[in-house]
């Protein structure tokens, strides 16, 4: 009996690692595809300044729509597009798309809102510096509207290839915003040496705040030493009027979040430019 309970729990192991292997094979595949046809969707989210009420940016997030109809987030996919390379691709699509968008709004002769795109440190490239060095030539009015988000776990130490590479983006007068902030270390020293202009504070901060007050004075003194180095505060993933009012009396007016609105696909882009006030929801 207990040979053959042995057997089956090698059994049971088994195919527990082949469904596993197989689902990340499947999911590799979605991915080469995906990149290869360019079948993404880009989702956008408001920043929005609570004290106007005026939208300030608009994050671009990405999205892979599947057969079944349903999307597949980037929680489901990041880590594993770091893993084989094909991140680079995807943050190509993306950044791609927001300066496109950036040129049609101003070729059409509107005031652009802001996006924001997301990249991973492996995007962080010369091929990046290529990709600016072009638009530069063709319409360098876009960059006033770009922002660049960095995971700040994420970001590589003491590696000057990248601080180099950081240093040329700003060249171009490109925003930097540190995401995630309060994911890894939440390394305070490290502040004013990293050329930032914009810190998101992560939700995992703000979902405590309205019950710890050690929580209310970690986040306290961390916009005041933005303020101090003239870095913008955002609070990111504000699902509640609670959380919203608690952190609008620490002193952070800008915020991302579901009480404002979700991520969605570009529609009636205009409409949202022409007020830059969010009046749906
Ligand atoms: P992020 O940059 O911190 O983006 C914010 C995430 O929080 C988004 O998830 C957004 O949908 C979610 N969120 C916004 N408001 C709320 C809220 O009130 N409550 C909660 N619980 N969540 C909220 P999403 O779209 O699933 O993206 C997850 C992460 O994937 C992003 O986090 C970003 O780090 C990464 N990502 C997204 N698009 C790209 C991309 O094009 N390239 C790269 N490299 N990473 C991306
Ligand atoms: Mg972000
Ligand atoms: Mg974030
Ligand atoms: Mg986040």
């Amino acid at each position: 009996n207990a040979k053959k309970h042995g057997r089956n729990q090698v059994h049971w192991y088994h195919t527990g690692y082949e469904g596993q292997a197989n689902r990340r094979l499947d999911k590799n595949q979605l991915l080469h595809q995906a990149v290869k046809l360019n079948n993404f969707e880009v989702h956008v989210q408001p920043r929005i300044n609570c004290r106007s009420g005026e939208i300030q940016a608009l994050e671009c997030l990405v999205r892979i729509p599947q057969a079944d109809g349903q999307l597949l987030y980037p929680g489901a996919f990041i880590e594993l597009a770091e893993q084989n390379g094909l991140i680079r691709q995807i943050d190509s699509y993306m950044l791609k798309y927001a300066l496109r968008q950036l040129n049609d709004w101003l070729q059409q002769g509107i005031e652009p809102l802001p996006l924001a795109v997301n990249l991973s440190v492996q995007s962080i490239n010369d091929a990046l510096i290529e990709l600016l060095s072009q638009w530069q030539m063709k319409n360098a009015d876009v960059f006033e509207y770009l922002e660049i988000e960095l995971t700040e776990h994420k970001l590589p130490e003491n590696d000057d290839q990248f601080a180099e590479t950081l240093a040329n983006i700003r060249e171009f007068n490109i925003r930097l915003a540190l995401d995630d902030f309060g994911t890894g270390y939440a390394n305070l020293s490290r502040l004013p040496e990293l050329p930032f202009q914009m810190l998101k504070l992560d939700r995992s901060f703000i979902t405590e705040l309205p019950h710890s007050e050690k929580q209310q004075a970690v986040v306290k003194s961390v916009i005041d030493l933005c303020m101090t180095l003239g870095i913008q505060v955002i609070a990111e993933g504000i699902e509640t009027e609670e959380e919203l009012t608690v952190i609008n009396d620490l002193g952070c007016s800008y915020i991302q979040g579901f009480v404002y609105a979700k991520p969605k696909i570009i529609t009636n882009i205009e409409d949202w430019i022409a007020g830059k006030k969010l009046t749906e929801q």
